[in-house]
């Protein structure tokens, strides 16, 4: 396998959009529904290892129906956003958090590991040439799609032995327009997200698949999201929907912050790893470790714990308002954002758009717009 890394063709789109159609859309971009001008694609076989790079206009792909990521789901995902920087400039978040995160899933999934340079690469070379397309307002951001999928032709129940990587990015508007909305959870207690040994620590397709019955469950008692429980008793917290949670004890500067322990059946966020951080830097105690289901009840009932949020690449940071069960439903506090979930978001948010200084390394500066 060729130990170099491959180089990039570079195939500008021959017909862009028109500047006023780009207007229109980013004006109210909302979440995922537009695609900017370009994509990469990046292969991958056996004999040939990574092998024809490239950024190209983004475009429908001609699929083998015998691909065998459409048949048995070897198909892992990332996100990741680049924010618009006070001097104009465009720069990446923790890139780098997600590449090695999309590693640590390809090999869950017997899938080949891109090396990290290749992904950092593709972000810079899509992010340069569709700089355009990365919104101005506040709240704003573009948000990038990376994809590996199995794409060998055979019916064989085994790893594929070719892959196609895929890069895209989408302009994603403020999550919440009308201003921030705590978010109600419904408890799963008919369906679980991950087991211990399973595939909750990945970014794996059917993960998310898997999930979508629970979610609907969710809706139809007029939730907006799932709260997942372990596999097991049925009684500790995981995560909410494809979010992270943090549940806040006390008040003020010695107020306390706890989320789930990374047991390997949840999703280690890279949203979830700055806020520990964050919180630690503000001189909060954090602590990550178990906390059960009856516990977040009586201690939203007696009021000693004071905040709930979930957090995640899309929303940033959103506070829980009210839970519920099928046998009953409870309140956070007065059911509003809490003060340290405020504070923790407008931190996090002013080091992704440059608006305070960045002492973790976390904001990644493309390294030039030239090819
Ligand atoms: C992506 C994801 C998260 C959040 O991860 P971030 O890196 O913070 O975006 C949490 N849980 C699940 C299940 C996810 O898929």
């Amino acid at each position: 396998m060729p130990l170099t890394l491959p180089q990039f063709t570079i195939k500008p789109h021959p017909h862009l959009r028109s500047d006023s159609e780009r207007q229109q859309i980013l004006a109210a971009p909302g979440f995922g529904r537009y695609m900017t001008d370009h994509m990469v694609t990046i292969r991958w076989t056996g004999e040939a290892g990574w092998h024809d790079a490239a950024l190209g206009p983004y475009a429908p792909l001609t699929i083998d129906p015998a691909a065998t990521g459409l048949h048995y789901g070897q198909s892992i995902f990332e996100g990741l956003k680049a924010y618009r920087q006070p001097d104009g400039t465009v720069a990446l978040f923790r890139p780098e958090a997600n590449a090695r995160r999309f590693q640590a899933s390809a090999r869950r999934m017997a899938m080949p590991e891109l090396p990290v340079e290749l992904f950092m690469k593709a972000c810079e070379l899509l992010v340069s040439q569709d700089r355009c397309w990365v919104p101005d307002a506040a709240e704003h951001s573009l948000y990038l799609r990376p994809l590996m999928f199995a794409t060998e032709s055979t019916l064989s129940v085994r790893p594929s032995t070719e892959y196609l990587f895929l890069l895209m990015a989408s302009p994603a508007g403020s999550y919440f327009p009308d201003g921030i909305r705590p978010l109600s959870v419904w408890i799963a207690e008919d369906y679980v997200r991950a087991a211990p040994g399973g595939t909750g620590a990945a970014k794996f397709a059917g993960n998310y698949a898997a999930a979508f019955l629970a979610q609907n469950d969710a809706a139809e008692h007029g939730c907006d999201q799932v709260v997942w429980l372990d596999a097991i008793e049925r009684r500790w917290i995981e995560e909410v929907g494809a979010m992270n949670l943090f549940f806040v004890r006390g008040h003020g500067p010695a107020a306390e912050i706890t989320t789930p322990a990374l047991t390997g059946s949840l999703l280690p966020g890279i949203t979830r790893d700055c806020i520990l951080t964050l919180a630690r830097d503000l001189g909060h105690p954090v602590s990550e470790s178990r906390i059960g289901l009856e516990e977040w009840r009586t201690g939203a009932a007696d009021g000693s714990i004071t905040e709930v949020f979930a957090c995640g690449t899309a929303a940033v940071i959103t506070p829980v308002g009210r839970a519920r069960t099928r046998t009953t439903a409870w309140q956070m506090a007065d059911g509003r954002p809490g003060p340290l979930t405020l504070r923790l978001r407008e931190e996090l948010v002013a080091v992704q758009t440059g608006c305070a200084p960045d002492p973790h390394g976390w904001v990644h500066h493309p390294r030039t717009t030239a090819h």
